[in-house]
Parts: C-alpha cells; structure tokens; sequence
C-alpha cells in the first residue's frame, strides 16, 4: 500500500481524486472524507505545492477537518476538500476554474465547494459556470458574501459559553481579550466586543490593519510578540495556526482561548497541557464554524438572519463539549473529537433503518409516466 492509502485507512477517508486538464494547466485533488452526515463540503485551496505528496497530504488532512467542523456544528455536511497545485498570483484562468469547476459537477454532488487560501469570489463564479455545487457566491448572485463576520459573531457566542463555564456568567462586559490577528474575522471580532464594552489589546503584522483598528475601534496596540505575556482574561487567536505550543504556554496567564484560527494546538498533547493549566480551550473547529454555517444556508437559499440563528447554536455546542470534557475528564480537545464521533455514529445507525423512500419514489415516478 502506498502512504496514502495508509492515510486514508487510518483516517477513514472516502475517496481521493487526481484531476488533470492539461489544455489548461489545472492539477488538481479532491479529498472526500466522510459524507455520512450529508454532501462532502469544503473550500478549494490553490497553492504552489512543492510535490504532489505534500498536496495530496493537505488536502486529506483539511478534508477530515471539515467533517469534524460539521459534524460539532450539527450540519448535514460531511467532510471535503480540494487543492489546486499552481500559483494563484500566476497561474488563474477563466479556463483553469471551469476545467475544476466540470471536475466537481462531475461527482454529482457529493462534494461542494468553496473558498480558501488563494481563492476568491471571481474565481467561484467561473466554477459557478460549470456547477451548481459551489458556494461563497457574491451576494449579487444569491451568495452569503464574505462569512468572517459570521464567523466573528459566532466567537462571541462560543466566549460567552467559556465565561459561564469558567466564571458563571456569559456576560463579557468588563473582561479583556487579547487578540491575535486583526485581518478580516478578528476586525469584526474587534468591533463586537468594543461595542459590548469589552477591553481589546490586539496586534498584527500588518500596521495598517492595527492603525485601522486603533482609530476606528479604539483597541490597544501591542507587538505581535508580547501578545502571548498579557494579562487578559481570553485569548483569541485569528491570524494562525500551531500557535499554542511547547514556547507559547508556559506565557499564557489567560483563563480562556477562544479564537478563530484553525489548527490553533500545535500538536494534540498540547490540549492535555492546557486542561492541565486550567485554562479553558475552546476547540478551534467547534467555536469558529460561522463560516460554514453561512455557506451551509447558501445551499437553501441565502438569507443573513437565519445565518446568524443558527451560528447561535455555538453556546450550546461548546457546552456540551464542556459537559463531556468534565464528565470524561478529558481535554476539551479530546471531548469535541468524541462529540463528532457521536455524533456520526448515531446517524449511521439511522441509516441502517429502511425507509422506504427511494422504492415509494419509484413507484411514483413510474405511475406518473
Ligand atoms: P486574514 O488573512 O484576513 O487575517 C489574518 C490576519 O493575521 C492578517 O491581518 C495577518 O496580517 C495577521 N497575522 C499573520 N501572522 C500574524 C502574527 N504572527 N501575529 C499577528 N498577526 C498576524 O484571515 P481571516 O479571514 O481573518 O481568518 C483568520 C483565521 O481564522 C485564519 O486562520 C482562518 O483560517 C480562520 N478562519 C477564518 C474564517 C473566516 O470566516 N474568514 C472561518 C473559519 C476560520
């Protein structure tokens, strides 16, 4: 067996497409984890992969994220995802997003697609062209527009879920929140939290966006590095992934993280270490789901109040990651991977029962003829 399909047998993936249309230069893979739960959803990333094998591990490893995302938000979506190996500064065509955008029509549905890392809304209305099984439209075209304002509402629910974990209250006025990251999610987190009279120390590298977020929204500025020292009592990081590790945590004084980036623990072990410290980790996959609760709407026709009710659901999705976190006394990381694993294998013991859907349709379809 080849590394891959040893990946794919130990994580449980469905499927794996190699897609090629030399006319127009597009190479790309399609990762299908796990549709129990519904179509396979997830963004299509471009990047200038070194080698195929980094390419094809990217897209299996995202792919299995986006079925947990899923599945904790209690979507019917199952896990996917797709990666174009070009450079998206260079290498974008009308030609080459059509070519993917046949590629995905081709699976008929069982994977829906979007954006990601080098991927913009131009590029989803050429797939758009080929497909209907794309989301992240323009609202021009009956699309959700861009989703980090949900997802940043969607933190605000999910830190309120810690604060009454960690304080007993869900209120969060008077509390300090460094954050990390002040690009399009942590702007809006920005600006919900100054609004509820919420103190923010933030930073980025990016001194146009703190600039930005100083004169508009009143935030304290701090250097990048000396976000991780403050003292503050939540910790939202929204610029990058693998920031919780071995040199950032014996810094943290923070009592909650709850933020926005995904793959926020460097490692798995890191979870352990911070249950250890007592300090509560929202899992990055549970409190950062807005995004694909948005595009998840999209799919039944766009409409931004319905959006925002069902990204509520991230309260009740973190406590009860809580409750199993403190029943199985467990790192809150481990309890979110056991509420997905729950969630899945209920739903496949539904499917074992026989409905009799698809003969009744039949029947119909032929009486109707
Ligand atoms: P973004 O690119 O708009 O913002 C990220 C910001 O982080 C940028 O301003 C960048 O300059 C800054 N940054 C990078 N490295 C930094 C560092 N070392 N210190 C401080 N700042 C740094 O991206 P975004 O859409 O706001 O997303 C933020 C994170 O949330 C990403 O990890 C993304 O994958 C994740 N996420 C986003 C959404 C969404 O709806 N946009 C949904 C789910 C998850």
């Amino acid at each position: 067996m080849t590394i891959f399909t040893d990946k794919m047998e130990e994580f449980g993936h469905e499927q794996l497409i190699f897609c090629q249309n030399k006319d127009v230069g597009l190479r790309a893979i399609i990762a299908i984890h796990d549709t129990t739960l519904g179509p396979a959803l997830g963004g299509t990333r471009m990047w200038p992969y070194e080698t195929e094998e980094e390419a094809i591990i990217d897209a299996l490893r995202l792919a299995r994220g986006m079925t947990s995302k899923a599945a904790a938000a209690g979507l019917n979506l199952g896990g996917g995802k797709a990666v174009i190996i070009g450079n998206s500064k260079t290498d974008k065509s009308e030609a080459l997003f059509r070519a993917m955008g046949r590629f995905v029509e081709s699976l008929q549905g069982r994977f829906i697609t979007g954006e990601d890392v080098g991927i913009d809304v131009n590029d989803i209305e050429y797939m758009y062209m080929e497909t209907r099984c794309v989301v992240g439209l323009s609202r021009a075209h009956g699309g959700g527009g861009d989703p980090s304002v949900v997802t940043a509402f969607g933190l605000v629910q999910g830190m309120r879920a810690c604060t009454r974990e960690k304080f007993g209250s869900e209120s969060l006025q008077g509390l300090t929140v460094a954050l990390q990251g002040l690009g399009n999610v942590g702007y809006h987190l920005a600006k919900f939290l100054t609004d509820h009279r919420v103190k923010v120390i933030g930073t980025d590298i990016d001194d146009e966006k703190v600039r930005r977020a100083v004169d508009q929204l009143g935030i304290v500025p701090v250097k990048p590095d000396e976000i991780y020292q403050l003292h503050a009592d939540i910790f939202a990081p929204c610029a990058l992934g693998g920031i919780i590790n071995d040199e950032t945590i014996p810094q943290f004084k923070f009592k909650i993280i709850a933020g926005s980036a995904n793959n926020q623990l460097q490692e798995d072990r890191h979870g352990d270490d911070l249950q250890r410290r007592q300090i509560l980790y929202a899992p990055d996959y549970v409190i950062n789901a807005g995004g694909l609760i948005n595009v998840f709407v999209e799919l039944e026709g766009y409409d931004r109040e319905r959006a925002l009710r069902m990204t509520r659901s991230i309260y009740y999705n973190l406590t009860r990651v809580f409750e199993i976190a403190r029943r199985e006394n467990v790192p809150t990381s481990k309890a979110a991977d056991r509420l997905v694993d729950q969630r899945i294998n209920t739903v496949k013991q539904l499917k074992n029962m026989y409905t009799g859907h698809s003969l009744h349709r039949q029947r119909w379809e032929t009486r109707r003829m």
